[in-house]
């Protein structure tokens, strides 16, 4: 068996696949493209905080180790950590930097994984790719001549000391780059609906929950039970509740278009603008399935649960709640890989 990803998704699942005897390294062995253990949680920017707390964060069979400042949220060298010793803890043996470029199938009903480190043969394969490698900026008509980073290129703040900046997206990643980036530079913040900032007493304990009643009233063929949020939802960790404070949270709706020097508002008006910052999320890394074909119209893998729908011997974990309930989180992707393990 392979699993391609050795991120939270790959490690829970090779947690569970060690613990029903299967021997890491001999009966499965989980590659991952990069040098080094984590998953996205090591190319975060550092002051980034998890949204709920470790208790909460935790992959199955050993806590994350509590964190004590800022409410509890832990930033992403933690999460990093804790990964990594998990890894070491119970032996996974992930195998890094091979890169999985293709799956294709073989005779005898077998799959083949074709990496740039050589080829697996497998009965099995979980793909746990993720979505960091694909940052997805939406297009708007028009050029902007100034500096343009996503999410996944952001570092600090004091890269935009003085600068006029615009932040684009309505989540997390917007909410918290925009609280920083707020305290060195003149920033103005677009959304595409309005932002829902949950109550400051709830985390991602409670939206992991609702993901799992969405989820379940779906699967059962009822309607979408709504709640209080979704994974989308701003978590008011300490540096956004802060940026409240200091009425820093104003969203505008989107602009018409990009100009040279900023942007073309609905109404006509331009704003000028040193950077623009797009936190508008990121796109599942399923580039390597290509040659299975499986593709629905939606560019998804359609699954029943984690299984492909048009080849029984592929998993997918992680990504987004198409695969399970929460299943791109830390508290989700334990229960994901459990039921993943039990079908195979
Ligand atoms: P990843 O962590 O991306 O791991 C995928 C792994 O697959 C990587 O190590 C990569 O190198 C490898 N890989 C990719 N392609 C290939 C290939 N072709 N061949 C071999 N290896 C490959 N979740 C929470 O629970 N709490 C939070 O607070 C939280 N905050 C987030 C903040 C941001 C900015 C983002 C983007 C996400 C956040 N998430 C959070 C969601 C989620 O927990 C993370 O995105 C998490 O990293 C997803 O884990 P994963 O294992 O699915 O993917």
């Amino acid at each position: 068996m392979v699993v391609i990803g050795g991120g939270q998704a790959g490690l829970a699942t090779g947690f569970y696949l060690r613990r029903s005897g299967l021997v890491p390294g001999a009966d499965f062995v989980i590659v991952d493209a990069a040098e080094q253990p984590g998953g996205a949680w090591a190319r975060m920017w550092p002051t980034l905080r998890t949204f709920s707390p470790t208790q909460y964060s935790s992959l199955p069979g050993w806590m994350m180790p509590p964190w004590t400042g800022d409410s509890g949220y832990p930033p992403a060298a933690h999460v990093v950590d804790y990964l990594t010793r998990y890894e070491q803890r119970y032996n996974l043996a992930v195998r890094r930097s091979v890169s999985v470029r293709s799956v294709t199938r073989g005779d005898g009903g077998l799959l083949h994984v074709h990496s740039d480190r050589g080829e697996w043969t497998a009965d099995q394969v979980v793909s746990a790719t993720g979505t960091w490698s694909r940052p997805f900026i939406p297009t708007y008509p028009g050029r902007f001549s100034g500096r343009q980073l996503h999410t996944a290129d952001y570092r600090q703040a004091s890269d935009f000391a003085g600068d006029r900046v615009l932040i684009v997206g309505g989540g997390n990643s917007a909410a918290q780059i925009l609280a920083e980036v707020s305290t060195v530079a003149e920033t103005t913040w677009v959304t595409l609906r309005p932002p829902r900032f949950l109550p400051d007493e709830v985390d991602g304990r409670a939206l992991f929950e609702i993901a799992t009643a969405r989820h379940r009233a779906r699967q059962a063929g009822g309607p979408d039970t709504g709640g209080v949020g979704g994974l989308g939802d701003i978590v008011m960790v300490e540096s956004v509740r802060e940026a409240r404070d200091r009425d820093v949270l104003q969203a505008r709706e989107p602009f018409a278009r990009l100009v040279d020097h900023g942007v073309r508002w609905r109404d006509g008006s331009e704003s000028s603008f040193d950077a623009i910052i797009w936190c508008t999320g990121f796109r599942p890394a399923l580039g390597h399935l290509r040659t299975l074909g499986l593709r629905g119209h939606d560019g998804l893998v359609p699954t029943d649960g984690t299984q492909a729908v048009k080849e029984s011997r592929l998993h997918l974990i992680g990504y987004g709640d198409w695969t399970g309930p929460a299943s791109a989180t830390l508290i989700g992707a334990g229960r994901t890989a459990r039921e993943l393990v039990t079908h195979l």
